[in-house]
C-alpha cells in the first residue's frame, strides 16, 4: 500500500476521505477528536503544495439531506483548528457546481464537502457517484480507517478510479497498519487476547482468526458465561447465548489441541437483578449460584489476568469486562485497564467501550495504540478482506 508521502502532490487537488463523524449538538462540535487527529494528513497535504478537497460522513441519513447532519458545523471547526488556511464549506448535495468550486481553488486553501450520506450513492457504492467524485481530486487519499470496512462509494469504488501512483492512504490508516498488521504478523511473545463485552458472535472470527498465533486468551464480561456453561460450570442467571454452543465447544477444542493458555473468571460481583441498583454480591468461586447474575470479573481475576497482560509481548484487548456503566461492576474493567496501561507490551485496544474505559481510568496516553475504527479493526482482526484496504491496495 502507498501513503500519502510517497505522492507527488505539488499544485495537485487532492481528494481526502476522512472520518468526521462527530457528535453535533445545537449546530456545534461537542467532540473534535476526530477532527484533530486528521490534521496531519491534511496538514501534510497542504504544507507540501496539495489542495485538499475534504469530504467525510456523518450519521446515519439514508441518503437524504437531514439538515442536523449537515458538515456546516465541521468546517467551522476546522476554521479553529487551520487559521491559517481559508477553509470553504459548500452545501451542493453533489451537483456540477461542487466540481466548479472544486476547480477554482488556489494552493492554501481547502474545500469541504456536504455530507457525503447526503447523496443516495455513498452507501450503495455507487459507480455513477463515485465518477463524479472523482472529478473533485486529481488524487485520491483515504485516512478514514472507522469505515474502510464499509463497500462505500468514496471508499471502495473511488480509489479504484485513480491509477495506483495517485492513490494513497494516509497517516491515521498507516498507524493503524502498522500496529494491527504487525500484531497479527509478527507478534512480541507471549501475544495475549484479551476478550469481553456481551456478544461472542463479534468475537468469534478474532479468536478463530489467532487462534493459530496467540499463546494466552483471557475472556471475561458476558462472554465468559457461555464459555463457563459449555464447560459445565454453574453461572446462574448471567447472560448465556446458548445458541452458541457448537461454536464456542469447538473454539475449546482447538484452545486445548494448540496448548493455549487459557482463562475464564475465577470470582465475580453478582447481582439478583440486572438493574444498576441492585446490591452487589461479592461471589468467590468461578461457580455462580443460581439465583444470581454476573455483572463484573471479580479482584482475583483482575490479578490472575493482570499477570499474564502485565507479561505480554503483545496485547490486543476488545470489550468490557462487565456491566462497566453501571458505577458499581466498573472494577473489573478498570483494573484490567490500569494492567493494560502498565504492560511494557505492544499494547492495541479497540472497541467503542474499552476505548471509553481507558479514557475513564484516565490511561490513554499509555496505551500504545487504540484504534480509531472499532468496527473495521475488529474486522481486520478477524481476518476478513476490508474495501476499503483492498481499493487502495490493487495494482
Ligand atoms: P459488546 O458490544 O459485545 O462488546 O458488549 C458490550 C456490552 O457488554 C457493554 O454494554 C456491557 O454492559 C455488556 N456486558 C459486559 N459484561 C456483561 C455482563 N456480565 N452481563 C451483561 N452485559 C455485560
Amino acid at each position: 500500500m502507498r501513503y500519502v508521502d510517497e505522492l507527488e502532490l505539488r499544485g495537485k487537488r487532492v481528494f481526502l476521505r476522512v472520518d468526521y463523524n462527530v457528535p453535533i449538538e445545537n449546530g456545534k462540535v461537542v467532540d473534535d477528536t476526530r477532527i484533530r487527529r486528521s490534521l496531519e494528513t491534511l496538514k501534510f497535504i497542504l504544507e507540501n503544495g496539495g489542495i485538499p478537497v475534504v469530504a467525510s460522513h456523518l450519521g446515519r441519513p439514508r441518503g437524504k439531506v437531514v439538515p442536523e447532519l449537515s458538515m456546516k458545523p465541521v468546517a467551522e471547526k476546522l476554521k479553529e483548528l487551520l487559521p491559517e488556511y481559508r477553509i470553504i464549506f459548500s452545501d451542493s448535495i453533489f451537483r456540477e457546481d461542487l466540481i466548479k468550486q472544486a476547480e477554482k481553488l488556489k494552493e492554501g486553501e481547502i474545500l469541504l464537502t456536504e455530507n457525503l450520506r447526503f447523496h443516495p450513492g455513498e452507501e450503495k457504492n455507487d459507480s455513477e457517484f463515485a465518477r463524479f467524485l472523482s472529478r473533485l481530486g486529481e488524487i485520491y487519499v483515504n485516512d478514514a480507517f472507522g469505515v474502510v470496512h464499509r463497500a462505500h462509494a468514496s471508499v471502495a469504488a473511488l480509489p479504484r478510479l485513480y491509477p495506483p501512483e495517485r492513490r494513497a492512504a494516509g497517516f491515521l490508516i498507516k498507524k493503524e497498519m502498522t500496529y494491527l498488521r504487525d500484531a497479527v504478523k509478527s507478534p512480541r511473545r507471549p501475544f495475549v487476547l484479551l476478550l469481553g463485552g456481551a456478544k461472542v458472535e463479534d468475537k468469534i472470527p478474532i479468536i478463530t482468526n489467532l487462534l493459530n498465533k496467540i499463546d494466552s486468551l483471557l475472556i471475561g464480561g458476558a462472554m465468559a458465561y457461555t464459555f463457563m456453561w459449555v464447560r459445565g460450570i454453574p453461572v446462574g442467571k448471567s447472560r448465556v447465548e446458548e445458541e452458541k454452543a457448537s461454536v464456542t465447544r469447538e473454539i475449546l477444542r482447538k484452545i486445548r489441541e494448540k496448548g493455549i493458555n487459557f482463562e475464564l473468571p475465577v470470582d465475580h460481583y453478582c447481582g439478583r437483578e440486572f438493574d444498576k441498583n441492585t446490591e452487589k454480591i461479592y461471589v468467590s468461586s468461578p461457580e455462580i449460584p443460581d439465583d444470581l447474575i454476573g455483572l463484573d470479573i471479580g479482584p482475583e481475576t483482575v490479578k490472575l489476568f493482570s499477570k499474564y497482560i502485565k507479561e505480554a509481548g503483545t496485547l490486543i484487548w476488545n470489550g468490557p469486562m462487565g456491566v462497566f456503566e453501571w458505577e458499581q461492576f466498573a472494577e473489573g474493567t478498570m483494573g484490567v485497564a490500569r494492567a493494560v496501561a502498565e504492560s511494557p507490551g505492544v499494547t492495541i485496544v479497540g472497541g467503542g467501550d474499552s476505548v471509553s474505559a481507558v479514557n475513564k481510568a484516565g490511561v490513554a496516553e499509555k496505551i500504545k495504540h487504540i484504534t480509531t475504527g472499532g468496527g473495521a479493526s475488529l474486522e481486520f482482526l478477524g481476518g476478513k478482506e476490508l474495501p476499503g484496504l483492498k481499493a487502495l491496495e490493487e495494482e
